[in-house]
């Protein structure tokens, strides 16, 4: 069976097609593996593509849906994954010399949770070396280029994530956030990301980056498809201490933004936001007015320190991290003349340099005679960044915001300048310190690249979020 319309398949319309004997689940993993040959030499979204292991799922999810035992939705749906989680059998590199040839032991929580929803996962995706970067170029396997225009990057640390879905070569798929790794990427390819409340997914065998940050999410075409798969994989777990016991209720779609109340935070509104991007969201918040939303000006007043706050609180947990890659527990071992030449050696060969600075900064602000001035005071801002979060969200429901200050930016643009690099995460940082959940969705198209909207909510009130996108999407798509 020929297969020409992997661009208009959502996770919707697939499963319905695999439902109604449209077609089958292998047919439509054939169709996507063979698309991935041919389009990935050029886009670069992928680091392992697991087909036999993919045509095995689909094998199985066809025998189900024949029998009458559909899982659900996701039954026979080809998905990607970031290549930092953890799935049993498969090649888990967080696109670092130091894994290259790591094989994960097990599955982490949310592979577990796929596989029992039925999806067929079709490889790993690419990333920043470690999920550090902005624009997928600290990989070890290479830029991922931006399918919009192919001098630019994707976004990052879950570029590959955000090109697949963007280049329709996969359904849709998973990204993990520290500082924005799924809502920066999802901008620039013009997809839908989400960052769930931090505790609402398991990071269980996700490969931590700074654990008191890190969530696992989804990219998807559109808000209803990233709403289906976070709900295949939210839930605590006895394996992650910080997860919560949270159950998901789904609330119904609304037709319009009546008594919904938005806050507009001016801090994101300020200095070094490109015109063109203000003009889009502007217009998007325009829109939401006409649809009956009462709009209000708010503040956060500690924004303009998250950033730094969280450049001093990733890196310590980095350093901390990735203290087990030793070269005897995982990867890549590089043989020296005792222990510790061995350690040197294996660390300076495996790691690149971005991965390096962030150990480097991190294991000096942790340091004896620097950890009050550093550490423990960006503890402190973190707490009044949250305390502004927790202020607002008793006036409004929800806030919206731009998601990056920039257009995507070209390949090479920013690769060596670290400092302008964190500055295209000044929008999306403050939501991980504070821990609240956002998502990211399409609002315009200017010089024929995408613009992204954020829409910030209460802790554990996802479901609002995506009642709200809902109805967004429908007025400035
Ligand atoms: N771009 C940010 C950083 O470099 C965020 C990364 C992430 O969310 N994993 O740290």
């Amino acid at each position: 069976m020929k297969v020409d319309f992997l661009d208009e398949l959502t996770i919707n319309t697939a499963s319905e097609m695999l439902l109604g004997g449209k077609i089958t689940s292998i047919e439509l993993t054939e169709a996507y593996l063979d698309f991935i040959e041919s389009k990935d030499k050029e886009i670069n979204a992928f680091v392992t593509v697991d087909r036999d292991g993919a045509i095995k799922q689909a094998c199985e999810a066809d025998k189900r849906i024949a029998s009458g035992k559909r899982l659900g939705k996701l039954d026979g749906v080809p998905i990607a994954i970031k290549d930092n989680m953890s799935q049993e059998g498969v090649r888990t590199t967080a696109s670092s010399k130091i894994l290259e040839n790591y094989i994960a032991p097990y599955d982490a929580t949310v592979v577990s949770k796929l596989k029992v929803a039925g999806a067929v996962i079709l490889g790993k995706t690419n990333m920043d070396e470690f999920a550090m970067g902005s624009s997928t170029e600290t990989s070890y396997f290479g830029v991922t280029k931006n399918p919009w225009d192919l001098e630019r990057v994707p976004g990052g640390s879950s570029g590959g994530s955000a090109a697949a879905v963007a280049a329709d070569m996969c359904v849709a798929s998973l990204g993990s956030d520290t500082g924005g790794s799924i809502r920066q990427p999802a901008a620039f390819c013009g997809v839908v990301g989400f960052k769930p409340t931090y505790g609402a997914v398991s990071r269980y065998g996700l490969l931590a980056m700074a654990s008191s940050l890190d969530q696992i999410g989804p990219f998807a075409k559109n808000v209803e498809d990233a709403e289906i798969l976070f709900e295949a994989i939210v839930g605590h777990d006895k394996m992650d201490s910080t997860s919560c016991d949270f159950k998901y209720e789904k609330l119904e779609a609304k037709k319009d933004l009546k008594g919904i109340k938005i806050g507009i935070p001016k801090e994101f509104f300020e200095s070094g936001l490109e015109d063109n991007v203000r003009k889009s969201v502007e217009n998007a918040i325009g829109e939401m007015k006409k649809a009956g939303a009462v709009i209000s000006e708010v503040s956060l007043p500690h924004t303009p320190y998250a950033l730094a706050t969280y450049y001093v609180i990733m890196p310590a947990e980095v350093s901390s991290n990735l203290g087990r890659f030793d070269g005897i527990r995982y990867g890549l071992s590089v043989q020296g003349k005792d222990l510790l030449d061995g350690y040197l050696k294996t660390r300076a060969e495996g790691f690149g340099s971005e991965v390096k600075r962030r150990i480097m900064l991190g294991t000096y602000v942790l340091s004896a005679g620097y950890y009050d001035a550093y550490y423990k005071k960006a503890q402190k801002v973190r707490t009044l960044v949250k305390k502004d979060y927790d202020e607002v969200f008793k006036k409004v429901d929800v806030l919206v915001t731009p998601v990056t200050p920039t257009l995507p930016f070209k390949i090479g643009e920013k690769a060596s300048d670290p400092l302008a690099m964190y500055l295209s995460d000044v929008m999306t940082v403050p939501i991980n310190i504070a821990g609240v959940p956002a998502l990211v969705m399409p609002c315009g198209i200017v010089d024929k690249l995408p613009v992204g909207l954020q829409i910030i909510g209460k802790p554990f009130e996802e479901n609002k979020i995506f009642q709200i996108a809902g109805v967004c999407e429908k007025l400035i798509s």
